[in-house]
């Protein structure tokens, strides 16, 4: 199987293999009080698509929103590109001072994490998500519930062997004064345990994700811009194996024609509300 590679900057354009009538749009005002929307009746099965914006509001910066890390610092999307990374031992180096440094140490799951989690505990829930942060699980989202499709901070792997390790031992490491850290087992060079631009996503996990989005009643799309493939066109495949699909994102996405409802509120107070919502459905009456 080929497998999906990330690519530097990437809009992909919308997917327009079918023709919807365009989503409902909910103001900042939000919906009416007490207007429960119709897509949360009957959902058995859900799927959670997260990007950059849910986490946000605790702390960590996105890629590409106004104050986003790459719109400020454009020579960081460098540091993620797997051959510079390999191939520069400068750039390594600032990429471990960089992680030392990192706001994802200090980071806490906010109260959209936590609302998800929520819905977990009644609803068959699968979390996909474009985070590297490990705040789902932290939040309370089961471990064997989230699908990390960019791979996650807290590991780091060997280039040589593939030897998985800690990443908290790593950066021990840089602490105590090596810069560059070589594989303890083979010598070789260490990165994150991340999928960097240029390497292939997971086919497992991507295999994982895929199914999930075939198999789920209900997609929520949270705080993706959804220009990153293969995780947007999740929704594209949600959408055609019958789901609904509700985006919650700050600025519209190339996926918001396909929608069932588009949410432009703030994640946290829109997540949160989503998840009385399907709890207050999946009660017993
Ligand atoms: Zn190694």
């Amino acid at each position: 199987m080929t497998g999906w590679r990330r690519g530097p900057e990437r809009s992909q354009g919308p997917y327009s293999g079918f023709a919807f009538a365009p989503a409902a749009r909910i103001s900042d005002d939000g919906p009416v009080s007490g207007d429960v929307p119709s897509w949360t009746n009957g959902v058995a099965r859900l799927a959670v698509l997260t990007g950059a914006g849910i986490s946000t509001d605790s702390g960590i910066p996105d890629f590409r929103g106004p104050s986003g890390l790459w719109t400020r610092n454009p020579g960081a999307e460098r540091m993620a590109t797997f051959a510079v990374y390999v191939g520069d031992p400068a750039i390594r180096r600032r990429s471990w001072q960089a992680r030392l440094e990192h706001p994802i140490w200090s980071a806490v799951p906010n109260d959209a994490h936590k609302a998800l989690a929520r819905i977990g505990e009644v609803t068959d829930t699968w979390v996909i998500t474009q985070n590297i942060d490990g705040l789902h699980q932290r939040g309370g989202s089961p471990a064997d519930r989230v699908l990390e499709l960019h791979g996650t901070m807290f590991g780091a792997v060997c280039v040589g062997c593939g030897d998985r390790t800690e990443m908290a031992a790593a950066l021990d490491r840089v602490r105590n004064g090596e810069v560059d850290p070589a594989c303890l087992r083979c010598g070789g060079i260490l990165k994150s345990a991340t999928v960097m631009f240029g390497q292939t996503l997971d086919s497992l996990v991507l295999a994982k994700a895929a199914r999930v989005a075939q198999e789920c009643d209900l997609m929520l799309a949270i705080g993706s811009t959804l220009t990153v493939e293969p995780a947007a066109s999740l929704c594209a495949v949600a959408v055609e194996f019958g789901a609904s699909l509700v985006i919650v994102n700050r600025d519209p996405t190339p996926y918001d024609d396909i929608a069932t409802e588009v949410i432009s509120e703030p994640i946290g107070v829109a997540v949160p509300r989503i998840a009385d919502q399907l709890l207050a459905r999946s009660a017993p009456s």
